[in-house]
């Protein structure tokens, strides 16, 4: 793929299922598209304060091992600090999700996470989301599916699952 494009989502066919909406099986691609995407695409969202019960403030040099044991987090600062406060950035990022049936009917979800820096606090969403058609002038006239559908043809070839042979048995 080019340098300049990433990929920000995925759309699938259920072709002629009865299943006209997302499978359980999709939330868990869902969930490693959003992985993905949020690797490459995350943007500083807000700065939140971190509340800390029982912070123990420590100065460098001053300090022993003993001193660690006290306390849930503990922070060495060069100087003496007698209060302090401490804010984490929070990351964020969203994927696209759209499914697609031979019929015309299709569904889209927007899927976020956001990702404490420090803390590893993490919160994932999915919203429902519309779909804008935008007309760029061209009409799907049948030769031009029937192009489409030979491409198609051409190009998605089904994986079929090869269990591994099992050595041994
Ligand atoms: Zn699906």
């Amino acid at each position: 793929m080019p340098p300049d494009l990433i990929i920000n989502g995925w759309i699938h066919s259920h072709g002629d299922l009865k299943l006209q909406q997302f499978s359980e099986i999709d939330a868990a691609n869902h969930a490693t598209v959003l992985d993905f995407v949020y690797a490459q695409l995350r943007l500083p969202l807000a700065k939140v304060e971190i509340i800390i019960d029982d912070l123990v403030l420590l100065q460098e040099g001053a300090w022993q091992d003993a001193d660690l044991a006290a306390g849930s987090v503990s922070l060495i600062t060069d100087a003496s600090v007698r209060r302090a406060e401490i804010w984490e950035m929070v990351y964020g990022g969203f994927s696209y999700a759209i499914v697609i049936g031979d019929s015309g009917w299709h569904m889209q979800e927007i899927y976020y996470k956001k990702r404490g820096i420090l803390t590893g606090r993490t919160f994932v969403g999915r919203l429902p989301a519309a779909i804008t058609s935008l007309d760029d002038g061209r009409r799907l006239v049948s030769e031009a599916i029937q192009a489409l559908a030979a491409e198609v043809a051409a190009k998605i070839c089904p994986v079929l699952y090869l269990p591994p042979k099992m050595e041994g048995l």
